[in-house]
């Protein structure tokens, strides 16, 4: 179960890991991409935190849609759209709840990976943060579906999106800045599969 406190708790530790990590995602987009995307990323999670405060009595639809627009107008890079897409398709997912049970939150994870599919127009298996998300989803709802708690399953899903991340250096980017460069993106691992990685690590360590 979480509830709107341990959500506003998650989206904060989820800002600090993400400014933890800015250097060592930013290195791995200088590799296949930009350079940019712990910057990117760190600067949406910043704005977000920043609202934090405001979102507390919200409930997490409400809080899920702000961190999702917060995202969207603060970061320029391809991540933006496609996180904050995630976060308010989840949202959206979880209207007027005060809080969400396991189901609840594999239908709002889903709803967000559909979205980042929709907007990025993109597939798994395009060297993209779907290479780390897809697995996991698949991992949360097959531990749900034999009984787990949320956290088990959230413990499946970091072992999934690892192995998914992992399983990116094997593979030709064909979305994003990594795409132009062809077979010359094998051997990376991709930022954005970094960043999710690192954003459901997060949520297992709160549950
Ligand atoms: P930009 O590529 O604009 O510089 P970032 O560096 O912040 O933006 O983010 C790059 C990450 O975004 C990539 O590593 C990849 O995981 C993700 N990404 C890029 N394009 C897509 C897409 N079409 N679908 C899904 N994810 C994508
Ligand atoms: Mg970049």
């Amino acid at each position: 179960m979480i509830d709107n406190k341990k959500m506003c708790e998650i989206i904060e530790a989820m800002a600090e890991k993400i400014q933890a990590q800015k250097d060592f995602l930013t290195e791995l987009d200088n590799e296949i991409g930009d350079g940019d995307h712990g910057i990117n990323m760190a600067r949406g999670f910043g704005a977000v935190k920043e609202k934090l405060p405001g979102m507390a009595d919200k409930d997490i639809g409400a809080i899920l849609k702000e961190v999702g627009m917060t995202l969207v107008s603060t970061v320029g890079g391809a991540s933006g759209p496609l996180y904050g897409t995630a976060f308010m398709k989840a949202g959206m997912a979880c209207k007027g709840m005060a809080e969400i049970d396991g189901q609840q939150f594999l239908t709002a994870f889903s709803a967000a990976v559909a979205g980042i599919k929709q907007r990025g127009k993109s597939e798994e298996g395009e060297k993209t943060m779907l290479d780390a998300l897809c697995p996991a989803e698949r991992a949360i709802a097959e531990a749900l579906n034999e009984g787990a708690t949320l956290k088990e399953a959230l413990g499946k899903a970091v072992d999934a999106a690892e192995d998914g991340l992992v399983h990116t250096k094997d593979i030709i980017a064909t979305k994003g800045r990594a795409s132009y460069l062809g077979e010359r993106s094998l051997g990376h691992q991709d930022p954005g599969a970094t960043s999710s990685l690192l954003l459901l690590q997060v949520i297992e360590a709160a549950l």
